[in-house]
């Protein structure tokens, strides 16, 4: 597979919720399409692995949250490196309830769908739904799979040129080292990481990053 032509499609960052015995469930994706026009039908991808797509499928509606550039992080954490089958990923999410479903409240909005279809691939679900209910939250800009990557996980400095190139010159006269969260991936630039810092996205200690 040419990775630098599947790295040409466009991806977004969504939060896929809905809900499992009266409380809120979900995951983050990054594959979220509108599919037809008339009716508004709309496709997300979901690992079987993850408790969210059992929940869909007893639930049979889910809904999109497209996250802002300028969402929390630790929405990302929250609902995208644990499971929650144990726990309740939404502690410490603003959410509500939209369209009859959970929806993340910091985020550019959310599309509400009813299941008509599902397609199983050797990992995913495909669940096709037909759109219910949606609202935008004001005018926001939506955060892409591209942007979290360069800019919030850090795999490209902060002040990468194409975002901020007066700062970028800046960060470059400075030398720093680099500390990579293996829970997250995301990326931490400084000297040293102080005894009690805790990852931005995922929220584990010191003792789970190491240099790079
Ligand atoms: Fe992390």
């Amino acid at each position: 597979m040419a990775k630098d032509v599947t790295q040409k499609l466009s991806y977004g960052v969504y939060a896929v919720t809905t809900w499992r015995d009266g409380e809120p469930k979900g995951c983050i994706a990054n594959c979220a399409i509108q599919v037809t026009a008339e009716p508004a039908t709309f496709a997300v991808s979901i690992h079987h692995d993850n408790y969210t797509n059992e929940c869909i499928k007893k639930s049979g509606k889910f809904a999109v949250s497209v996250l802002a550039v300028d969402s929390d992080p630790k929405i990302i954490g929250a609902l995208g490196f644990k499971s929650g089958r144990d726990r309740d990923k939404f502690d410490g999410v603003e959410w509500k309830v939209c369209g009859k479903l959970p929806v993340i409240a910091d985020g550019c909005g959310y599309l509400a769908c009813d299941v008509i279809d599902t397609m199983e691939t050797p990992t995913h679900t495909v669940f096709l739904g037909r759109l219910v209910s949606s609202e935008l939250f004001g005018d926001r800009e939506q955060m892409t799979y591209d942007y979290y990557h360069k800019v919030v996980k850090g795999s490209s400095p902060k002040n990468a040129p194409t975002y901020n190139a007066e700062a970028a010159a800046e960060a470059q006269t400075k030398p720093t080292r680099k500390f990579k969260c293996t829970v997250c991936g995301y990326v931490y630039d400084g000297d040293e990481l102080p005894d009690d810092y805790q990852c931005p996205i995922c929220g584990v200690g010191k003792d789970l990053f190491e240099e790079i």
